[in-house]
């Protein structure tokens, strides 16, 4: 299942990374799989770098699609003679668009031999270090935020890939994720605000594993030791692991999106698992916004852990009233608003037999632009629905991301300058209510100070 594949009007993750290192393991299978696990969290490109082969040598692959479609015969990779591997799943964003030459991870040679790199997020002072680089001389071949790491790096006069990182990290502002290597080792950076997440596991057998989200060690057989902690740079190598604060002053910010909508449930962020978390705001979303309804029906598949725990406060049956079409192509590679709008037609059906004559409350885990709320009440109605009531698991998003995830301009966001009330008129719901953030606050059990809520608060950690 896509849990993070948008649906008309949804918040995209922009990437998944990988990686690891391991004596007598096959790497760059098992990076493949870990890849199937992080693919929710971008299906535009995906690619792996294994080494090191003959001469130090990275061997690489990458390409546009899914990874089924980059590596269609993924028991070849068992082949590969590696000790180490990087992986990335990407989904466009920015500057990067849908160019084939954007794919990661990024390989290039250097003065100490191969260098690749794997990254999440988005650098804020990107244009400007690109542009102090441009000045001095460097030629850029792509617009990724890797390759500019890997220029950084390679200009540093330091002896060690690890040294040439702990200079270049204090200059790099914004939301990242980075696993980079050069044949030797495999180095693991989160930034110094925690905003994306990278965690670490054991592999059986010896040996370490990097990745965005905690599903991929399960898929591997790998088990989790911890979250890296923001700032911290991780490296991976014939004698183990090492560890080491590369940032002064680190604060977390993980973006509580996460919770909401990207991650996936069988994931655990901060300690807590995402589905529960999800279960825990539709709790608290029909004690906060109680209606009178005949069933709960939650929009597939991000939001039917909320529906549930909805559902079962209210002491209402959860219904399947919504059936997605798995089959589909994916929505935002259509191009235009009209394409999008009617591929939730074509994604979306709505089960008669459940929904006629019924009260129906539709839990869904955020609003954005309110293109998909408006199609699902029209489906719902056009089945015989009596009123839908719409509950989002979430605040209203006012604001843009900064910090790697593609959002609209804030003036395209439904929720910006308007209320509850109009918010419902222009979506056609019945009644509409919104989980406050004091809610998701206490779905987490977690202090309010260690995520970023910014697109719902538009208080932003780091100065856009
Ligand atoms: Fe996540 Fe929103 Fe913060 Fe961006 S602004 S990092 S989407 S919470």
């Amino acid at each position: 299942m896509h849990y993070g594949v948008a649906f008309a009007g949804k918040l995209r993750e922009a990437c998944g990374v990988c990686g690891g290192f391991a004596d007598d393991q096959p790497m760059a299978f098992l990076t493949c799989f870990a890849l199937y696990a992080l693919q929710h969290r971008g299906q535009e490109s995906a690619g792996i770098t294994a080494g090191p082969g003959e001469g130090r040598k990275l061997w690489i692959k990458r390409g546009l699609g899914l990874v089924s479609d980059v590596f269609p015969d993924s028991a070849d990779l068992k082949g590969i003679v590696c000790k180490l591997a990087v992986g990335h799943v990407r989904y466009p964003y920015g500057l990067e668009g849908r160019d084939p030459e954007n794919t990661q991870p990024l390989k290039l040679r250097y003065r100490h031999g191969e260098l690749a790199v794997a990254h999440n997020g988005k650098l804020l002072n990107a244009l400007e270090l690109r542009e102090e680089l441009e000045c001095q001389g460097a030629i850029f071949q792509t617009d990724t935020d890797s390759e500019l790491l890997a220029h950084m790096v390679a200009r540093q006069g330091s002896e060690s890939l690890e040294e040439a990182l702990v200079e270049v990290m204090p200059r790099l502002k914004g939301a990242f994720a980075f696993v980079v290597t050069d044949g030797r080792k495999v180095i693991g950076l989160r930034d110094g605000f925690g905003f994306r997440p990278l965690s670490l596991a054991a592999l059986e057998g010896g040996g370490y594993f990097l990745a965005s989200e905690t599903c991929a060690f399960d898929t591997i057989g790998a088990t989790f030791i911890r979250d890296l902690e923001p700032g911290e740079m991780v490296v991976l190598d014939e004698e183990g692991l090492h560890s080491r604060q590369i940032i002064d002053n680190p604060s977390t910010n993980l973006c509580v999106f996460e919770y909401i909508y990207f991650a996936r449930p069988d994931s655990n962020l901060q300690g807590r698992n995402v589905h529960l978390v999800r279960r825990e705001l539709g709790r608290r979303l029909a004690r906060e916004h109680p209606v009178e309804a005949d069933i709960v029906s939650g929009v597939p598949d991000s939001s039917i852990a909320a529906a549930s725990g909805f559902a079962e406060e209210a002491e209402l049956p959860y219904e399947m009233a919504l059936v997605k079409n798995r089959y589909i192509g994916r929505t935002f590679i259509k191009p235009t608003q009209k394409m999008r709008e009617e591929g939730v037609d074509i994604k979306l059906n709505a089960v008669r037999k459940i929904v006629e004559g019924k009260r129906v409350v539709l839990v869904d885990d955020s609003i954005v632009r309110g293109t998909t709320s408006l199609k699902l009440i029209r489906i719902m109605k056009r089945a015989g629905a009596t009123k839908v009531h719409l509950r989002i698991s979430s605040p209203p998003v006012i604001g843009s991301c900064y910090y790697g995830i593609d959002t609209p301009d804030k003036h395209d966001l439904i929720a910006y300058k308007r209320n509850a009330e109009e918010i419902a008129a222009m979506t056609g719901a019945d009644s509409i209510g919104f989980l406050s953030m004091a809610e998701v606050v206490a779905s987490l059990e977690l202090p309010k100070d260690v995520f970023c809520d910014a697109c719902f608060s538009c208080n932003y950690p780091v100065e856009p």
